[in-house]
Order: structure tokens, then sequence, then C-alpha cells
């Protein structure tokens, strides 16, 4: 029986834990089962409010201390642009962000924010910065206002209607009986993938954090969730700096830099058109959507 309960307990205490500071971590991340190998510094510095890009400067690491996972992996985030994240399954894509939330350090090279390397930072006040919409949002047996609330509980009503209208759920909600007062999760109304991801995007936006995190749902979308999420993201990410992980190449066609990550390395990087002139490995990705499209 022991057993059975003790993993429960840790659970319960872990998911408590994770709620309560931690709302925008999420599972993309898997914090559990992860053996933290941060390295504390001393005196760390407080996290600066502005900054020029944010820099994977030839950044590698390895799990287990053998197999190279990223390797030598450098491209920016200038401040205020969008860059995507595109590869393989396996290619590195979460583990940079995992990097990046400082889950783990780098083996060698750097994550820098503006000149600061982001492990000389208190680590608490660095993940302040950094907002994410992860892949399977999780939303609480409450009601839909407060589970978009968890962003910045103390938002007043106009911040609300602002994140909402920014996150294109303001018609969702109108048409709901009960408006922002429906009870949402499990034991609630049920919202569809598209929904959800909307709902984080809201409340990552009453976060106001100086970096975004995307990491878009692997699994297919409808047409019109799809639409409505770019919609979302267009809005968003026009005035802030932004890490889209994509799955979609077509919601990343407009991005600043797109850095295509192979087996840890990045293979290449530029804009869309750019790289569909390389005729590579984007060009192969794209036609191969675009078929796959077609099918549908
Ligand atoms: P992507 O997000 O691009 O699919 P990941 O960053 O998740 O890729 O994984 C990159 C590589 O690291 C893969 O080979 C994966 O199996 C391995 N990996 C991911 N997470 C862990 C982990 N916690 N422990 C050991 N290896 C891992
Ligand atoms: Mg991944």
């Amino acid at each position: 029986l022991l057993q059975v309960f003790m993993p429960l307990n840790i659970l319960g205490f872990i998911y408590r834990e994770v709620r309560r500071c931690l709302i925008d971590v999420e599972s993309m991340f898997k914090l559990l089962g992860h053996r933290s190998k941060l390295t504390i510094c001393p005196q760390p510095l407080a996290v600066a409010d502005d900054f020029d890009a944010l820099r994977f400067d030839r950044v590698s690491f390895s799990y287990d201390g053998r197999r190279k996972v990223l390797n030598n992996v450098s491209f920016d985030i200038p401040k205020g642009s969008k860059v995507a994240l595109v590869g393989s399954s396996g290619s590195g894509k979460s583990t940079l962000g995992r990097l990046l939330f400082r889950f783990y350090d780098v083996d060698s090279g750097a994550v820098r924010f503006g000149d600061e390397n982001i492990n000389q930072l208190d680590v608490d006040d660095w993940r302040q910065q950094l907002g994410v919409v992860p892949q399977d949002t999780v939303l609480f047996n409450e009601t839909l206002g407060a589970n978009l609330r968890y962003g910045d509980p103390t938002c007043s009503d106009e911040e609300l209607a602002e994140a909402i209208a920014h996150a294109d759920l303001t018609q969702f909600i109108a048409k709901l009986p009960d408006g922002l007062e429906t009870m949402v999760g499990e034991r609630g109304l049920k919202l569809s993938g598209g929904e959800k991801q909307r709902v984080s995007i809201a409340r990552m936006l009453l976060k106001k954090p100086q970096i975004m995190i995307f990491d878009e749902a692997t699994s297919a979308l409808d047409s019109r969730s799809e639409q409505s999420i770019l919609a979302a993201l267009a809005s968003v990410a026009k005035d802030h700096t932004s890490l889209v992980i994509a799955h979609r190449l077509s919601t990343i066609v407009d991005a600043d830099n797109i850095v295509v990550l192979h087996e840890g390395r990045v293979v290449e990087q530029g804009s869309h058109q750019q790289l569909l002139a390389l005729k590579q490995h984007y060009f192969a990705m794209w036609n191969l959507q675009q078929q796959s499209q077609q099918s549908d």
C-alpha cells in the first residue's frame, strides 16, 4: 500500500509546488525525473531590464556525459524579433528550451542575455523573464477567468480583457453562457487543444515576460484553430522577443530568422525565402509538409 501512496504523495506535493510557482513551465520540460545539474552561483546578478539580444553561443550539451545532444549551437534572438527553431524529432529543440530555462547548464559555450551569461543570474529572477506557451496546457478545475489570471493574479479587468483579445479568445468567451465564470478542466468545460493554447497565450501576456517561448503542439489542429492561433501569435509576437519551436512550418514563414537543427547542430539559418533557395534541409521539410497537406 505504501508503494502506492508514496508516489501519490510526492506527486501531490510536486503538483502543488509546480502549480504555485511554475505555472508556465508545465509539461514542456517534464520536471519529473530530471536530475538537476545546475551550478549555483554564489553571488548571482539581478537580471537587467533591457537587453540587445539573447544569444546561444557555441552551446554543447550532453545528458549522460557521453552522447552530445547539442553540438556547438550558435544563434541570436535580437530583442523584438521572432526566431523559429525547426528540425526533426530528437534534433535538440526541447533541450535548447530546457537550457534556456536553466533546468540544466551547458557543458560548454554559453547562453547570454545581453552581455551576461545566464548562469551568473539569479535563477528565479531569470525564469521570471521567460514566458512559455507549452505543447500541452494544463487547465485547473476552476473558472476560465481564474485560469487566465494565473499569468498575473493581480491584473486588472482591463489588462485581462486586452490579453484575451490578443489571444483571440474574445468571441469564444462571449459565446459561453457563463463567460469567464465558466468552470473548466477535468470537471468542467473541456477546451480543444487550440483553445487551451490560446488560454496559455493570454496567461503569458499577463505575465509580461521579456522573452516568449512558444512550443507548438505536435498534434494536428483543425485549420480554423490553426488560423486563430496564428492570428494570436502574430499579434503577440509583433512587439515581443519570441522563440517559436515549430512543427508546422506554415506558422513560421514570417519569422525574422529560422534556425534548422539536425542531430544537435545548426545546419541552416535564414528567412523562409533564403532557406527555400538553399534547396537543402528546410526545402525538403517544406515540400514534405506541403505534400501531406494536399493529401489531407
Ligand atoms: P526535439 O525536441 O528536437 O525532439 P529533444 O531536445 O527532446 O529533441 O531531444 C534531443 C535528444 O536528446 C534526443 O536524442 C533525446 O532522446 C535526448 N533526450 C531528451 N531528453 C533526454 C533526457 N532527459 N535524458 C537523456 N536524453 C534525453
Ligand atoms: Mg521536443
